[in-house]
């Protein structure tokens, strides 16, 4: 499945949650992120991350697997366990390709997609648009 060749770059509206705990790579995400036209709102933990999405609904989460306190895996779970728009809110791991962050794991605990670190603008954009824009390529995305 191609995507659009000339992808759309302004999420002007989108208000993203980005669950990572790294200050530096939570400074390069949100610095794309905005150049993207995303608001996007932080936790640095899971624990945080789940108190968040009790008082503020999103559009999308950006969800890295080594946490402090607990895994991004678990975090997902609690999440979708939720229900309601936390049921359906795409969730896209961010992850350092290492051995604990299989594609498939990430995907079994109720991700919608996954990109790896270090991020790029392109790659950001192109996942935004995939889960944000195109619904019917995101149901084909979706194994
Ligand atoms: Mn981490």
């Amino acid at each position: 499945m191609s995507l659009p060749s000339a992808p759309k770059r302004d999420f002007s509206g989108t208000t993203l949650l980005l669950v990572e705990d790294n200050a530096v790579n939570r400074k390069v995400a949100v610095g794309l992120l905005s150049r993207l036209g995303c608001e996007v709102v932080w936790a640095e933990n899971g624990h945080d991350a789940l108190a968040m999405v009790q008082s503020q609904q999103v559009q999308l989460i950006f969800m890295d697997i080594q946490l402090p306190d607990m895994s991004g895996l678990i975090v997902t779970q609690r999440l979708r366990e939720q229900g309601g728009w936390l049921a359906n809110v795409p969730i896209v791991a961010m992850t350092a390709g290492g051995a604990e962050d299989d594609r498939q794991r990430c995907l079994a605990a109720g991700m919608d997609d996954y990109i790896t670190k270090p991020l790029s603008l392109s790659a950001l954009s192109n996942v935004l648009a995939v889960q944000l824009l195109h619904p019917q390529t995101k149901a084909l995305h979706r194994h």
